[in-house]
């Protein structure tokens, strides 16, 4: 079964495939790229589901009515900053959506703030429209704290300053294998692997 992905976003498309071959889920994710591209989409709902509801809405209008589609909306909440970036992750240096301009300002605004007030967690909304418009949703946190600075070459996005609770390692050291054994997307996609295996 095809299960398309409501996203722009190449990185989410590749830890989707490798979740869905180790999940033995058999669903083939196929990308919006794939479909003629991802719709625009203005993230303004304020919140993980509404904005992951407007994504997978976008991609649905574009396809057959028996198509399944698939949303991530997610991001990295700081305890520090009342719980942003959250929702505004892609667009917290401003509306280019630059991840590495992203990154640079955490590290800035969380520059001199000491270990005990650096706590923080990635959350992901998993949103499914199935053939006939019913919505299934699958949430996925991972606790953890920030780094003082940037380590590690794998992933993205925040993957550098993030250092899951249990690890001594950021996500972007911990590798991809590992990282989506826990991450807050991992654990969304289990969730969802869960629910479909019940139905069928
Ligand atoms: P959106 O879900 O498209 O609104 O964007 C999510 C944003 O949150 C990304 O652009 C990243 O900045 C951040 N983000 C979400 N998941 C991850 C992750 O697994 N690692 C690092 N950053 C992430």
């Amino acid at each position: 079964m095809k299960l398309y992905l409501a996203s722009g976003n190449a990185h989410k498309a590749q830890e989707m495939n490798a979740l869905a071959a180790a999940s033995g889920l058999a669903v083939e994710i196929v990308s919006a790229k794939a479909v003629g591209g991802m719709p625009p989409v203005e993230e303004d709902t304020g919140t993980f589901i509404g904005n992951a509801r407007k994504k997978a809405l976008a991609l649905k209008a574009k396809l057959p009515t028996d198509a399944w589609v698939l949303a991530d909306d997610s991001g990295v909440c700081v305890e520090e900053l009342g719980g942003a970036p959250g929702v505004e992750s892609a667009y917290f240096a401003g509306p280019q959506g630059d991840s590495a301009a992203n990154l640079r300002k955490l590290v800035e605004v969380m520059r001199g703030v000491p270990a005990e007030r650096r706590r923080a967690c990635f959350l992901c909304v998993l949103l499914l429209i199935g053939p006939g418009g019913a919505e299934e949703i699958f949430e996925g946190r991972c606790e953890g704290r920030l780094l003082d600075e940037p380590r590690g070459g794998t992933g993205f996005g925040y993957d550098p300053l993030f250092v899951p609770d249990g690890y001594a390692a950021s996500y972007a050291e911990l590798g991809d294998d590992i990282k989506n054994k826990i991450s807050h997307r991992g654990r969304a996609w289990a969730a969802m692997v869960e629910w479909w295996r019940d139905r069928s």
